[in-house]
């Protein structure tokens, strides 16, 4: 009896002193959690890899590291939904496998972005290599929509080959790789039809998976009111929703106001995403739409080469543009963590509760005078602008701007 008893009192005690011991605790920054509702001043702590506790005054006797972040903003790691990260060495591909994917880990920690998804980039041809390649290779949490098309965005003569979407097949692929695949894309097609977005959503039906549609191209332009109201699904993603293209339709008419069909469409369920791109982000169409009470759902970069050198940049210089426009902060973190997660079905991303893996982002925001680029060369003034001091991804540290998380040099003595 006294043997049980004095080992309970071990497993006890154990228990007690591993409880206080975090790997990181972030002190007394600004915690903005939409998916718990939290936006105050509290502490973050970490532990083996998941968030162990969120809450004031954490205590940080038997931390290993602790990180001052007062003044700081502390939110969930970036889930930025619509990139292009299927990076290769085929010089006549566009996308897939291709020099204007990019690699993610080089992209993403610094901009705050735990989590990417990549829109479509391939196909049920080609995911194999593109998981092999970029997704076990990356540190970055890599999901993946997969392209209707079987080639993925190899280029756009591909992308017209209605012969080459098949919704079998690809339902199949995103039933193998379910883990990584979170649904379909369209793409980059010119017909006067709705074939490819009609194949996407019978894939989309098969798999149980949303469908995310480019609709950039169609000659003659199709009608998006059909789009939302007819071929799309609540839960469906219209994505590059600034656009102002020949062949696009527009969701702020002539005379500068949001179309009544949009706010229409938003109620019915579909997810309005940004995909600023390297075309598809023009003040014209942003500015309105923001004064008219139509925000997007989800913002998302688009990233790609030709974007993130051009007036894009990254998520934090997208993010900063929508705080300029009167979006508070709570708005643009949850368009950009738990909503995203939400709309790909991916309810354990995008928060910091307890258990959750912790990846966590951690921003200064700046006050002065600052342009911000669309993407067609013009500039908004504006005020703010959010930069990433820290990111943690699984409770490492793979982003530190300042060092807010080692010692001063001059602290210790150097050793081999
Ligand atoms: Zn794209």
């Amino acid at each position: 009896m006294t043997r049980i008893l004095s080992l309970t009192l071990f497993l006890w005690c154990t228990l007690l002193v591993q409880g206080q011991e975090y790997d990181v605790v972030i002190k007394g920054g600004q915690v903005i959690d939409p998916k718990n509702n939290l936006n105050e001043l509290l502490d973050v702590a970490v532990k083996d890899g998941k968030v162990a506790a969120v809450a004031a005054n954490i205590p940080v006797s038997n931390a290993t590291t602790v990180i001052q972040a007062q003044g700081l903003y502390v939110t969930p790691g970036l889930i930025d939904m619509h990139t292009h990260v299927f990076q290769g060495t085929d010089v006549d591909s566009y996308l897939a496998n291709g020099l204007g994917s990019l690699p993610p880990d080089g992209f993403t920690f610094r901009a705050g972005v735990t989590t990417v998804v990549d829109a479509g980039t391939s196909g049920w041809r080609n995911f194999r290599q593109f998981k092999h390649q970029t997704i076990d290779q990356a540190q970055t949490r890599v999901l993946a929509f997969i392209s209707i098309v079987g080639a993925g965005m190899y280029g756009r003569l591909e992308a017209q080959n209605l012969n080459d979407m098949d919704p079998v097949l690809t339902a199949f692929m995103i039933d193998l790789y379910s883990e990584h695949i979170v649904g379909v894309k369209k793409h980059h097609y010119r017909g006067d039809n709705f074939t490819p977005v009609e194949r996407a959503v019978e894939a989309g039906n098969m798999a149980g998976v949303p469908v995310m549609v480019d609709f950039g191209e169609h000659d003659p332009m199709l009608s998006i009111k059909t789009l939302f109201l007819e071929k799309l699904r609540p839960g469906d993603i219209f994505t590059h929703t600034y656009s102002y293209t020949n062949n696009r339709e527009t969701v702020v008419d002539e005379n500068n106001q949001v179309k009544p069909f949009i706010f229409q469409a938003q109620k019915r369920g579909i997810i309005f995403d940004v995909g600023h791109g390297g075309g598809s982000f023009i003040w014209h169409q942003v500015v309105p739409s923001i004064k008219q009470g139509f925000l997007p759902d989800v913002i998302s970069t688009d990233l790609h080469f030709w974007s993130m050198n051009a007036g894009m940049k990254d998520m934090t210089n997208l993010l900063s543009k929508f705080l300029n426009l009167g979006m508070t902060m709570e708005q643009v973190i949850g368009r950009s963590t738990w909503e995203p997660a939400q709309v790909i079905q991916r309810p354990q991303l995008g928060h910091l509760s307890p258990g959750a893996e912790a990846d966590i982002a951690v921003f200064r925001l700046h006050e002065g005078d600052f342009g911000f680029m669309d993407a067609r060369g013009r500039m908004m003034k504006g005020t703010q602008k959010l930069e990433t001091e820290l990111t943690l991804r699984a409770g490492k540290v793979v982003w530190d701007l300042n060092g807010l998380s080692v010692p001063a040099w001059d602290t210790e003595p150097l050793k081999y």
